[in-house]
């Protein structure tokens, strides 16, 4: 076949320019030196990829990091930069399995967009990583698609005092002089907006001593006592909710508060990311410990193939907000329901859940009515099947990738109820239909 080059621009509805074609990255290596007072960050990606066909040319998502170096197959290969992307021409084209590596540097700052600016942060006094849904480019060359999944190794070096959290497992750790190296590895498939950095001044604890599923945190001294009661029942919630939607799906969970004001949490892998707004002693914020607990599940290890299909990522973690709820002794999930209906049937609505469009990807009214569309699901198929096929959709896509299509045709699969009209009402069409009562 004759080499061609790589398409530079991928297949997903919502954000094309993100993501590229004719190859898949199976795992990462990111070597990386950070300094803090000059937020500088350096280092070399490994890139380990598969050609689907011989490719003169290839592109990588890269943000405004300047790249100084790149081999494929251990030669010098051709480069340039434009916004956004890192075009790539071998010395000779690849085919099947190969391995570029890229040197790079710079002040990194988060990607502009829509959604206000997304990626590599500084803090007050660290950093935060969250990259949802465009700012992964902002600190590594990569394939920035959710569809695009790899595994990952870590490694940073930053200045001692900081402690470096990145999703994924710690296998190392190394005093240098006034510096400290952080190895970590992420073996399960993983979209580059999920894989995250924290840095900061934080202390690491153990939230549920001796669970089965590792759960730490990473917090401001200062914030210890109010944390320690706001996340008090992290066992509790971890435990409903593998009730819920069977096995956490990593091994390892880890919950950051950042010594900043967030506006939302944020979901990484085996990750969350909490602003010190969000701990005030007095739980207040306990909803979301649920939701981005339930991302777990619900976007990191089954990942939306295309960004259009939203819902069933904040569909299901409002869901679990609702369904912890009832657990705690709260309102529970048919009341809460009921009440989220009423609110919405006040508002016009023009959003198709199905397809909310690009610049309704995060609307309320998105995750609201995502978490209706299950509820009308389960009062349709009753409690006991509901649950069933829940646990056994993401038993059957653990670690993979997932569309609202797919979903409607499992939950048909267990029931022989014909479930489309439920389907088209709640998700193809605008107006909020009736809520179903049992
Ligand atoms: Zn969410």
């Amino acid at each position: 076949m004759t080499p061609r080059p790589g398409a530079e621009r991928s297949t997903d509805s919502y954000l094309p320019a993100h993501g590229n074609g004719g190859y898949r990255v199976v795992h990462y290596d990111l070597e990386l030196d950070y300094r803090i007072v000059s937020n500088r960050l350096g280092g070399r990606a490994v890139v380990t990829a598969v050609a689907d066909e011989p490719l003169s040319r290839f592109t990588l998502d890269m943000g405004r990091l300047r790249v100084s170096d790149v081999r494929v197959g251990g030669r010098p290969a051709r480069f340039s930069q434009r916004p956004g992307k890192l075009r790539i021409t071998p010395a000779q084209p690849v085919a099947g399995h190969f391995v570029a590596e890229i040197r790079y540097a710079g002040k990194p700052v988060p990607i502009p967009g829509r959604w206000g600016d997304i990626g590599w942060d500084e803090l007050t006094d660290g950093v935060l990583v969250a990259s949802q849904p465009i700012g992964a480019p902002s600190w590594f060359p990569c394939d920035d698609r959710p569809a695009a999944k790899a595994a990952f190794r870590v490694t940073i070096t930053a200045p001692t005092p900081y402690t470096v959290v990145v999703t994924g497992d710690l296998v190392g750790r190394r005093r240098g002089a006034g510096t400290t190296t952080w190895m970590y590895e992420r073996a399960e498939p993983t979209s580059p907006y999920l894989m995250s950095v924290q840095i900061g001044r934080y202390e690491l604890i153990d939230l549920v001593p001796g669970g089965a599923v590792r759960q730490r945190a990473a917090v401001p001294p200062r914030l210890r006592r109010r944390f320690a009661h706001d996340f008090g029942r992290h066992g509790e919630i971890m435990t409903a909710l593998e009730g819920f939607f069977g096995p956490y799906p990593f091994r390892e969970y880890v919950v950051v508060v950042a010594d900043d004001d967030l506006d939302d949490p944020v979901e990484a892998q085996g990750m969350a990311v909490f602003g010190k707004n969000h701990v005030d002693g007095r739980r207040t914020h306990e909803r979301l410990v649920a939701h981005e607990l339930a991302h777990q599940w619900f976007g990191n290890s089954l990942t939306v193939a295309d960004w259009r299909h939203i819902w069933l990522n904040e569909g299901f973690a409002t869901y679990a907000e609702w369904l912890w709820s009832g657990v705690r002794g709260g309102l529970s999930a048919a009341t809460q329901a009921a009440q989220w209906h009423a609110r919405l049937a006040i508002r016009p609505s023009a959003i198709r859940v199905a397809d909310p469009g690009v610049d309704n990807m995060f609307d309320p009214m998105v995750y609201k009515r995502g978490a209706l569309t299950l509820h009308a699901l389960r009062v349709e198929i009753g409690d006991e099947l509901f649950f069933r096929m829940v646990r056994g959709w993401v038993a059957d896509h653990q670690h993979a990738t997932v569309t609202g299509e797919q979903f409607r045709a499992y939950a048909q699969s267990y029931t022989p109820k014909p479930l489309g009209a439920l389907f088209t009402a709640w998700l193809d069409r605008p107006a909020l239909p009736p809520l179903p009562r049992r």
